[in-house]
């Protein structure tokens, strides 16, 4: 779609005036010819006389000079109406073209949209909507600043309007959101769109010398079978949308009936969060950290709760929605605070108190002020903290940043652990660049170890890379004797699990070490 193939009302109104206007001086010239012909005025002959009697007024002169002036007039009109029609231009595309993608705004991608299901209906043909979302832009906007942020969103649109098909529609309807229309005279056609689309993700952006990967998640809403309305099929690709955001498929979900059933139930549990938010009906639980050097408990791990109704709400899932909704930092400063306070009644001198860590939470530009305002506010000794962050807290194209804070904790004699390892991204050879104590292993990996031989020899050789890099190396999740023994046999260093220890209450814990 081009500019110029934009008409606005006020430009359609501005034409059709300037034939009535047209068609006006047409009737007055023809009315006056006719008239002087009626009553047998001569028009040029009095013309004549008039000259003849005023013969020392340089006739000549003054019919040039309105000759001219009427030259000059049509010249300065045909001037000023080539002014006003790039000035329309001008506003039409500032009115229906987004200024940073020059796609498509909102109100013209839903005009188009509305204009395509109206084809749809009388031609009998389907069509599909697709709502496009960015992951995590906000980062890019605070890492790389709002310039940057532009020339990605600029980039994507560039990409996706490459990856549709001739005559399809991409527009932006506003921040990170993006609307593609498809007119599905061949259903056939659809699939590959799609995956042209899907692909768009693994290809890395340059921003600053630095390769980024951006990913986006997408919903897909076919008329006339999940609507027939531009609202009802906008509202069901959202809806779509939002699904393969919370369930992170990566791939462009087809709306189905369930998603708003799932999206009503999560708007819920949303607004519980704020409101448990504002109470703090949150506690914390504590899993015992075993040694497997002198079987001595090391540590423990805080794990926060919610209890919701009288149903525990799984931790995954809220801290997947206090990511969502922005709540993480909030949430991971309470448990913070909390856990720093409930360790005074029974962590010992010798042993550490381990807390989770969002990578965005990580990411946040005074993480390491905020640690230390919590550390000095409880005046808790700095070696007793372990912070654990996940694998994705360091798959970051910020990496110097990364290093920095980590180097900032470690020099005030915090420990730092990487959780659930094995499972993310990244990769030793940029860990050992990094002054990390400790590696948890997922406990997929602690599973799998009973299974086969091979899971046996992969996950030893993991251990044994990760001791050549001098870290310490603790197993998650040990549910039965048979895999303590073989950690034990790996060479493993630590180990937490059900078979150790569940995760208990600050109550339980404390009057389990009174009673010892
Ligand atoms: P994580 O840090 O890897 O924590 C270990 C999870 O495994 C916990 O799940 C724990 O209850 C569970 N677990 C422990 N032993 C076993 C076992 O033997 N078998 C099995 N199947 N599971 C075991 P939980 O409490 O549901 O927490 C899930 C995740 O939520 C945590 O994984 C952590 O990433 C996050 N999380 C928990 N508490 C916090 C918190 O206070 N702040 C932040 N930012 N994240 C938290
Ligand atoms: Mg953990
Ligand atoms: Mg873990």
């Amino acid at each position: 779609m081009k500019k110029k193939d934009i008409q606005t009302g006020l430009e359609k109104e501005i034409r059709k005036r300037a034939k009535w206007d047209f068609f006006y001086i047409c009737v007055i010239a023809l009315l006056l010819s006719y008239i002087s012909v009626i009553t047998k005025v001569d028009l040029f002959e009095q013309l004549y006389f008039f000259s003849r009697q005023h013969e020392h007024w340089e006739m000549d002169e003054i019919t040039l000079i309105v000759l001219w002036c009427g030259l000059g007039g049509i010249f300065y009109a045909y001037r000023r109406v080539q002014d006003l029609r790039a000035l329309l231009q001008e506003v039409s595309g500032k009115a229906f073209f987004d200024q940073v993608s020059q796609l498509p705004n909102r109100v013209y991608s839903l005009e188009c949209l509305t204009q395509m299901l109206h084809q749809a209906e009388r031609l009998r043909f389907r069509a599909a909507v697709i709502f496009i979302d960015l992951d995590n832009f906000k980062m890019v906007n605070d890492t790389y600043g709002h310039a940057k942020g532009d020339l990605l969103l600029q980039m994507f649109g560039e990409r996706l309007r490459h990856s549709v098909r001739k005559g399809d529609i991409v527009g932006r309807l506003g921040g990170d959101e993006y609307l593609v229309l498809l007119e599905l005279t061949d259903e056939n056609e659809l699939a590959p769109v799609l995956e042209r689309i899907r692909s768009i993700q693994d290809e890395p952006y340059r921003l600053d010398e630095n390769d980024l990967i951006f990913r986006f998640s997408a919903g897909i809403a076919i008329y006339p079978d999940d609507g027939e309305t531009a609202t009802d099929l906008l509202k069901a690709s959202d809806i779509a949308m939002y699904h393969s955001k919370v369930t992170r498929t990566g791939q462009i979900e087809r709306y189905t009936d369930h998603m708003t059933e799932t999206l009503y139930a999560r708007y819920q549990l949303e607004s519980d969060l704020k409101l448990a938010l504002q109470n703090k009906n949150f506690y914390m639980e504590y899993q015992p950290q075993l040694s497997l050097k002198n079987e001595q408990i090391v540590g423990y791990e805080a794990l926060i709760r919610w209890e919701l109704r009288g149903k525990q709400v799984p931790t995954t899932q809220l801290i997947q929605i206090a990511e969502d909704t922005g709540h993480i930092e909030e949430i991971g400063l309470w448990a913070l605070y909390q856990a720093l306070e409930d360790a005074q009644s029974f962590l010992q001198a010798n042993q550490r108190l381990a807390v989770n860590i969002t990578s965005r939470h990580f990411w946040k530009s005074d993480f390491v002020y905020q640690i230390e305002r919590a550390l000095s506010f409880y005046e808790f000794p700095p070696h007793q903290l372990v912070l654990e962050l996940t694998e994705s807290a360091l798959v970051s194209d910020i990496f110097d940043d990364i290093r920095q804070k980590v180097t900032a904790l470690r020099e005030l004699g915090i420990l730092v652990a990487i959780d659930d390892f094995g499972i993310g991204y990244s990769c030793l050879g940029r860990l050992k660049d990094l002054p990390i104590n400790c590696l948890k292993i997922d406990q997929t990996f602690t599973h799998a170890l009973v299974n086969s031989e091979r899971d046996w020899y992969v996950i030893s050789t993991l251990v044994n890379m990760a001791k050549h890099l001098n870290f310490l190396i603790m197993a998650e999740g040990v549910e039965s004797k048979e895999q303590l023994d073989l950690l034990h046999q790996i060479g493993c260093h630590m180990a937490q699990g059900y078979y150790i220890g569940q995760p208990a209450t600050l109550t339980h814990l404390v009057a389990q070490t009174s009673s010892l």
